[in-house]
């Protein structure tokens, strides 16, 4: 069996397997796809030490510093089932089932997408989803915000501040977000608020030139010249497989504590598929670290028994 089974080959993933390796213990990791988001992303520029980088790039750099160790990398699997026996068992959708002393959950999560024409084609081309990534790429811009819920009125506050102006498209007839990040975002100068907007296309020609929406209180269809949308509808954590063995918040994220453990000795978790409280690279490298040290740390303990 191995010691350690990372689940999932993001930078949360990387991180965990290069600090289980350095132990000298078993290391073992299983991906869907080796990199994880950050393969979906253009420009990074606060990966900090490194002023810029692209995605692929450090994903690249990922693969390249774990296979420095002696780490076991089963690319392209995806799990599809845990189960705590004397070991801790994860079968993968091709039928193997692993078998490890410990476990770090770091299936990272998606961005939900609003499914609209444009989205994928303008990606990294004006369509953003992370305003801490990509909010500086648009100083001195119009850009919109699809989501009227917490994160898409955050993301709109922290867009007034860097960019020309903000519109932000909410479907129903009124924002979702708190009433304080509300008041912030009314204090604001330079944001329309637009409600019963439902968007229908992202426009574009190389990159995004605008948005249109039908104002569902008319029926009317508007197009807004801009030049970056943020979409904000919900990121959704990868961690349906789990079903119930694994202790999960409402939004799916799965509750870890300081140490990085989740409610089932010797599994532990880190990264966007937990519910820390922002999702980034750093922070799921950070995270990676401190889920597999206390994996060291549980086997030690439990190396008698
Ligand atoms: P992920 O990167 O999501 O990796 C998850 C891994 O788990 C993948 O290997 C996946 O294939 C695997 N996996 C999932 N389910 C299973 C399964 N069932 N079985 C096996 N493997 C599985 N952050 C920044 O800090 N700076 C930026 O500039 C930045 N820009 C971004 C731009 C875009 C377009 C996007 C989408 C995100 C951006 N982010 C940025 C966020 C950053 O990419 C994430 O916070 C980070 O990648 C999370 O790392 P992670 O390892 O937790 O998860």
């Amino acid at each position: 069996p191995f010691d350690v089974l990372v689940v999932g080959g993001g930078p949360a993933g990387a991180s965990a397997a290069i600090y289980a390796a350095r132990k000298g213990i078993r290391t073992g990791v299983v991906a869907e796809r080796f990199g994880g988001q950050i393969l979906d992303t253009a420009a990074i520029e606060n990966f900090i030490s490194v002023k810029h980088t692209e995605g692929p790039k450090l994903a690249a750099g990922l693969e390249e510093h774990v296979k420095d160790y002696n780490v076991d990398i089963m690319n392209l699997q995806r799990a599809k089932r845990l189960e705590k026996k004397d070991l801790i068992e994860i079968e993968l959708e091709n039928g193997a089932v692993l078998k490890s002393k410990s476990v770090i959950l770091a299936t990272g999560a998606r961005w939900r997408n609003i499914g609209v024409q444009g989205e994928a084609e303008f990606r990294n081309k004006g369509v953003a989803y992370c305003p801490h990534c990509d909010g500086p790429l648009f100083e001195g811009k119009d850009v919109a915000v699809v989501g009227g819920g917490n994160s898409g009125v955050e993301a709109a506050i922290d867009l007034a501040g860097i960019t020309n102006h903000v519109t932000v498209l909410e479907f129903g007839a009124e924002l979702k977000a708190d009433s304080v990040l509300q008041e912030r975002l009314n204090s604001l100068p330079n944001v329309t608020i637009l409600t019963n907007a439902q968007t229908t296309e992202i426009t574009g020609t190389d990159k995004v030139n605008g948005i249109s929406y039908i104002d569902r209180s008319t029926g009317e269809e508007h197009h807004i010249a801009l030049a970056g949308v943020f979409v904000q509808i919900g990121l959704v954590p990868n961690t349906d497989w789990l079903g119930d063995t694994i202790e999960r918040n409402r939004a799916g994220e799965i509750i870890v504590d300081k140490r990085g453990a989740t409610n089932v000795p010797g599994v532990f978790a880190a990264g966007d598929c937990s519910d820390s409280a922002f999702k980034q690279i750093i922070i799921s490298m950070g995270t990676g670290a401190t889920a597999s040290l206390s994996a060291f740390d549980y086997l030690v303990r439990h190396q008698s028994e």
